[in-house]
């Protein structure tokens, strides 16, 4: 019975664990009955097995060599024979793609005496030498590491059987000198070694590197795939192709693919020759191309979705080769969904489960106007998405120095360059892969960046960056997408988002089927979801376009800016204050201000909920700083203000006295707040609007702190006529808060989660110092699959939401609750949040479009594992 081994007709596509993806869809296109050369996988498990001990699983090879003998059988052909050569590919295969990964070995089974038989028996001399040194480069390569440059370089279609049988001979030579023996002359060694070789593969660095990238499991394996050559290098009625049932980029229905004539597969691919595209196949062979039309639409259909194919013909006979749901871009991601809906192919419900966040996020950064772009200069990592384009300066100093947009080129970036990102358009480095400082930074503050492109020499003494013969100085304009990794020399103009547009109401989705598409989906996402998405905003106009974004409300408000700009003065009085009728004052005048503040977005977000929370900075933020001070004092005031700072100096400001602590230190402070709030509100009903604020204390701790702030504001609220009912509640973003919130929740209408707070208090380090710091090598040390201020830290900091949901239920059942940290907005978390029960989520109004289809795709797909 074989154990390790699969014939392509015993398997089927949902084994991809067990025979890899490529393996199961063979099996998969076999059962289906479509041409496939006949094969066989066989397991990862054996590659397993292989790669734990060093040896090949006992009785392996007997398995191979008893499959082997079935594909002799239907093919009347035999492995080794001298008169009618059977001859074989090795192909890898994991259970999940790995685009140019892994080892593939075509031709197997030709040696000097079979290549002649394989010469007489098609009456094509030129084929059978042009197979045999195709099978000694790639065997080279790929058991044997030769490097490919060894090799003479790959000739066009042009050479002769003679020239090509000296080429034979010129890699025999070359093989011999780099590996120290003679080319196996024994097929049956050549599958061996080469269905090891595959084996090792899935352990060279550049196997590794990828899967750390991309975060695919080290330990699954791949399967090796052994099957029956054919040739699409017989000739012109021959040739390789590859094809998607749609167009990849933008979803456009119909076959789109491209084809060379006299070729093998992997000729296609490589872009030795210029290919064809599909519909020229119908052309020349056109009953192949009506074939193979028809085998595409049976594969979408079995697979339900966009399939890519690889397939050849042979002397005017179609064999496929390879199929598998194909990748997309993310707009076509979003039409392809639509129309399998419309097509009555999946549900909407399952067609949630075919875009992502991710993928809508992609679709609303502003992009370069690709029909203006000149060519890319070169091409690097695409770090963190967006289109910038500015002048170059080459040091952090020079950046933030400069006046007007700028992109800081630098071989790789560290924490001293942190200034210069900030005040940067871009950021462009020649070193470091998605993990660097670079990207992680920049991705934390959402500046676009591309790292990594190594082509272009950066010198920063010299002030040039080079790629090639283009050399730009510093001045120079430069632009960088974020999205794709282009680098272009000169400016490229910028266009916002269609999708943006959309929701913002200056573009509607007639005769679009982008914009079509997002809006059906996002639509079944509201319907579906039990999450609702709130917004993180501050002003009336973020308001506003939290609203176009579809935000049910505000979840966070924060009144700190409210106490910037000409108000800071009004803040240093009540500082300064040094007796209660100053301090009173002070307050007096802030109060008609935040009034104002507030009913203004009471306004924007009438009938919604607004969620305020009440002041939580340090009050030293609202003064001139210590540097700044100590080198103006002239005034008396000013000595004043210095002694303030002086002693309102704290190590640690993140842990030093803010939030509940402030409202319990200064007398009045918090009073103010809720009365405006309830003036607000009481202005707003006067006047026939629907405002519903609620109040929010933050970084409470114990439920006697709330207590005692609660008590106060009730009185205030009771005082204040014409109010609607105010909730009042608070953030959980102390871990003790989490811990005590069954006390707490006596003292709260509403918890909501401050994550940003509660990920550094459970981690004990402060956003700002470490980010920059030592993420990226806690990212490729693997401690961190993602930073946990990026996506929420389930296991940790996850712990602490669910016990404090659970705990704050228990006292109050039906206690409403929701997040507001920034992992509101994140994928990833939003399915954690939808699991653990909260109510809603609160991100940046920007962001409110991709937590709406996560909480409907939350609601919808399988929970994901919590393996990130
Ligand atoms: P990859 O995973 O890189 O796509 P494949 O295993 O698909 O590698 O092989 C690379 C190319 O070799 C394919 O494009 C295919 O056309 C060609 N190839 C693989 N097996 C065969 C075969 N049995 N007969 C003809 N061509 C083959
Ligand atoms: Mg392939
Ligand atoms: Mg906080």
């Amino acid at each position: 019975m074989s154990r390790y081994v699969f014939d392509f007709s015993d398997g089927n596509k949902d084994l991809k664990e067990l025979l890899g993806g490529k393996g199961a869809n063979l099996a998969e296109m076999t059962r289906m009955g479509l041409p496939v050369p006949p094969g066989f996988t066989i397991t990862t498990d054996a590659c397993r097995e292989y790669l734990h001990t060093g040896a090949l699983p006992a009785g392996l090879l007997r398995e191979v060599e008893d499959h082997l003998r079935l594909i002799e059988a239907r093919l009347g052909k035999r492995f080794g024979d001298l008169h009618d050569p059977l001859l074989l590919s090795v192909r890898s295969g994991g259970p999940f793609s790995m685009p140019g990964m892994m080892e593939t070995i075509l031709d197997l089974g030709l040696n000097d005496t079979t290549v002649r038989a394989l010469a007489a028996r098609t009456g094509d001399e030129r084929f059978a030498w042009d197979s045999y040194r195709r099978l000694i480069q790639m065997f080279g390569r790929t058991v044997y590491g030769v490097p490919d440059e060894s090799f003479e370089a790959a000739p066009g279609s042009d050479l002769d059987a003679a020239a090509l049988r000296d080429l034979v001979a010129a890699h025999q030579k070359v093989f011999a000198a780099h590996t120290g023996r003679d080319f196996p002359q024994s097929p049956h060694e050549q599958l061996y070694a080469a269905i090891t070789a595959v084996f090792q593969s899935w352990n060279a660095d550049r196997a590794v590197l990828y899967r750390r990238q991309e975060r695919i499991p080290h330990d699954l394996g791949t399967a090796v795939n052994v099957q029956a050559m054919v040739f699409g290098n017989r000739g012109p009625g021959s040739g390789s192709g590859v094809a998607f049932t749609r167009d990849p980029a933008t979803g456009r229905r119909g076959a789109y693919g491209d084809y060379l004539p006299n070729a093998q597969g992997e000729d296609v691919v490589a872009g030795i020759r210029n290919t064809m595209a599909l519909a020229d196949l119908a052309r020349i062979d056109p009953a192949s191309h009506v074939k193979l039309l028809s085998i595409m639409e049976k594969l979408e259909q079995r697979f339900r979705d966009l399939c890519d194919i690889e397939f050849t013909i042979e002397d005017g006979e179609l064999w496929m080769l390879q199929t598998r749901v194909g990748k997309r871009t993310p707009a076509a991601a979003f039409v392809i969904a639509a129309q399998l809906v419309d097509e009555g192919t999946i549900t909407l419900d399952e067609a949630l489960g075919r875009v992502t966040g991710d993928q809508l996020a992609h679709l609303m950064f502003p992009g370069f106007d690709l029909g203006a772009a000149p060519k890319p200069l070169t091409t690097g990592v695409a770090a963190s998405p967006g289109a910038a384009s500015g002048t170059i300066v080459f040091d952090s100093a020079a950046a933030a120095a400069a006046t007007g947009p700028v992109i800081l080129v630098r071989h790789e970036t560290n924490p001293d360059d942190l200034p210069g990102m900030i005040a940067a358009e871009g950021i462009l480095t020649s070193r470091g892969g998605k993990t660097s400082h670079a990207a992680v930074v920049a991705r934390g503050m959402g500046r676009t960046c591309v790292c990594g492109a190594d082509e272009a020499v950066v010198d920063p003494v010299a002030g040039t960056l080079t790629v090639g013969s283009t050399v730009l100085r510093a001045g120079d304009v430069i632009s960088i997408d974020g999205t794709t990794g282009r680098v272009y020399a000169g400016a490229v103009p910028v266009q916002p988002s269609p999708v943006v547009r959309f929701f913002e109401g200056e573009l509607t989705s007639l005769g679009n089927p982008l914009l079509a598409a997002v809006q059906r989906l996002i639509t079944h996402a509201g319907h579906v979801a039990r999450l609702g998405v709130h917004a993180n905003a501050d002003t009336a106009a973020d308001a506003r376009r939290a609203r176009l974004f579809g935000a049910g409300g505000i979840g966070l408000c924060r009144t700190e800016h409210m106490f910037l700009g000409p108000r800071r003065e009004l803040v240093e009085h009540l500082i300064l204050a040094d007796s209660d009728e100053e301090r009173e004052a002070a307050l007096a005048q802030l109060l008609p201000l935040q009034r104002d503040d507030f009913t203004d977005l009471l306004r924007e977000m009438d009938g919604l909920p607004v969620t305020i929370r009440l002041l939580d900075p340090p009050l030293h933020e609202f003064l001139p700083s210590l540097e700044e001070l100590t080198a103006r004092v002239a005034t008396e005031r000013d000595r004043l203000l210095l002694a303030a700072v002086r002693r309102m100096h704290e190590q640690n400001p993140m842990l030093g006295l803010r939030g509940v602590r402030l409202g319990l230190v200064v007398p009045g402070l918090f009073a103010m707040q809720v009365r405006a709030v309830a003036e607000a509100a009481a202005a707003r009903a006067a006047t026939g609007g629907d405002p519903r604020p609620e109040i929010m204390v933050p970084l409470v701790g114990t439920v006697q702190e709330l207590d005692v702030v609660r008590a106060e504001a009730l009185e205030i609220l009771s005082r204040v006529e014409g109010a609607p009912p105010i909730p009042i509640g608070t953030m959980i973003e102390v871990p003790r808060a989490a811990l005590t919130a069954g006390d707490i929740a006596h003292a709260a209408d509403f918890f909501s989660f401050g994550t940003n707070d509660l990920t550094q208090m459970t981690w004990g380090f402060s956003r700002d110092d470490v980010e920059g710091a030592f993420f990226g090598r806690y990212l490729d040390l693997g401690i961190f699959a993602v930073s946990p201020f990026e996506s929420l830290d389930v296991t940790g900091v996850g712990e602490l939401v669910r016990t404090a949901v659970e705990r704050g239920r228990a006292t109050r059942p039906g206690l409403p609750t929701g997040v507001c940290g920034e992992h509101g907005g994140d994928p990833a978390s939003i399915r954690f949040f939808h699991d653990v029960g909260l109510d809603y989520v609160s991100c940046s109004p920007f962001r409110i479009p991709v937590a709406r289809l996560e909480a409907g795709r939350a609601a919808v797909t399988r929970t994901a594992d919590s393996s990130r």
